[in-house]
């Protein structure tokens, strides 16, 4: 039995795979509906941090995992007493904090932006101009680009900081994005690791808006710098389970490092329809200790993420999208997470194209596109 933290999409997808493993999966999450708890073999109704229901879950399961990284680190360490966690604390406290992630990125010696911390008043006064325009972001708990603030000059940089908080913040040099990239990464405990290819995102308001893979998405040399540094940055940690490593292309070629999510990511939601073996079974296969084989992707794909906005389509009642006329489309996948209410900037599901060409899969996809009503 997996013990699972949360119980949002991602563990959904999870306890899928693990349901084609014969593996049964615990969820601990504070609701009961959730899109994990709607088909775990058994739910603990807690907080993640209620010390109850981590023991109730430490006694119903062997291994643990979290989906999302918020999870508190001491709620881990907790259950590592009673079995392997995948991630471990150490590896999901790093992820949670953008200062100790950029530590770890200097010490692999992976590019990283120009950056400065911000905690004090002091380290607001002493900021190098060189780093404006730059993008000011809380150290802690921000995710889908909220808790950022552009800030353009000096003049502004004190009341984006009071705006955040104040609380610890790091500020980035704003860097001149050609396109942005990520790299999905499994690590067994006995340190084999494989990586999905190399997939381009495309974000909208801060929010993952696309994600396409295959032959002419990424640029070959690259994508093998992507990896071997995505590799890098998890041996680093001595990192098991599956790591998300994000990164943004320059448009002057070169390419730094952005952040890590300690679990499976939105962007690596394709390999569930276009490989062989899925980051979802990657991470299954983690946690049961079995073998890693390296992911073949076998089509082209384009994953278009699903927000709650799409059933506002036609007005503030909510409506169901026309999903029938975009399965009739060649190489739909529809991917729905059980949300019970749809709300705008929701991820209510996912679809993926799949093809034989990167340029077939994209024709389908503007296809649904004009269907929902989407720019393509
Ligand atoms: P998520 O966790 O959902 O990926 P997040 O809230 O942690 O997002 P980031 O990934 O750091 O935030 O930033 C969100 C987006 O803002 C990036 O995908 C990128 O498009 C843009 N962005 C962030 N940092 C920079 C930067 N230094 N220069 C230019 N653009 C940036
Ligand atoms: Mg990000």
């Amino acid at each position: 039995v997996i013990g699972l933290m949360g119980g949002g999409q991602l563990g959904r997808m999870m306890i899928q795979a693990a349901h084609r493993l014969g593996e049964k999966v615990t969820v601990l999450d504070p609701d009961a509906q959730g899109p994990a708890a709607q088909i775990a073999d058994q739910v603990i109704v807690a907080r993640y941090d209620d010390f109850v229901g981590l023991a109730q879950l430490a006694e119903c399961a062997k291994v643990f995992t979290t989906e999302f990284e918020n999870v508190p680190a001491a709620s881990l360490r907790f259950l590592a007493k009673f079995g392997p966690t995948m991630p471990d604390a150490h590896s999901v406290a790093i992820a949670q904090d953008r200062r100790r992630e950029k530590a770890h990125f200097t010490a692999c010696q992976v590019p990283l932006a120009p950056h400065a911390v911000i905690a004090s008043e002091a380290d607001l006064a002493a900021v190098s101009p060189t780093l404006l325009p730059g993008i000011l972001k809380t150290a802690r708990l921000g995710y889908d680009g909220k808790g950022q603030r552009r800030v353009a000059h000096a003049g502004e940089l004190a009341a984006a900081w009071a705006a955040l908080g104040p609380a610890p913040c790091v500020l980035e040099q704003l860097l001149p994005l050609d396109f942005e990239c990520s790299v999905i990464v499994a690590r067994g405990a006995d340190g084999q690791a494989v990586h999905l290819p190399v997939q381009r995102n495309l974000h909208r308001e801060g929010i993952l808006a696309l994600t396409e893979v295959g032959p002419g998405a990424v640029p070959e040399a690259l994508a093998q710098a992507l990896v071997a540094a995505a590799h890098t940055v998890a041996q680093g940690l001595d990192y098991v389970g599956v790591l998300c490593v994000e990164f943004f292309v320059l448009r002057d070629g070169r390419w730094v490092v952005n952040e890590i999510a300690p679990r499976p990511h939105n962007s690596g939601h394709y390999s569930m329809d276009a490989c062989d073996v899925s980051q979802f079974d990657l991470q299954v296969r983690t946690l049961a200790g079995l073998p890693l084989t390296a992911p073949r992707l076998h089509s082209a794909a384009v994953m278009l993420n699903l927000l709650g906005d799409l059933w506002f389509a036609q007005g503030e009642t909510a409506q169901t999208p026309p999903w029938a006329d975009v399965l009739a489309l060649p190489g739909a996948h529809l991917h729905l997470y059980g949300k019970h209410e749809a709300r705008r900037g929701r991820k209510m599901g996912h679809v993926t194209f799949v093809a034989a060409t990167l340029d077939e899969a994209r024709r389908h996809f503007a296809q649904a596109c004009a269907i929902l009503g989407i720019d393509a």
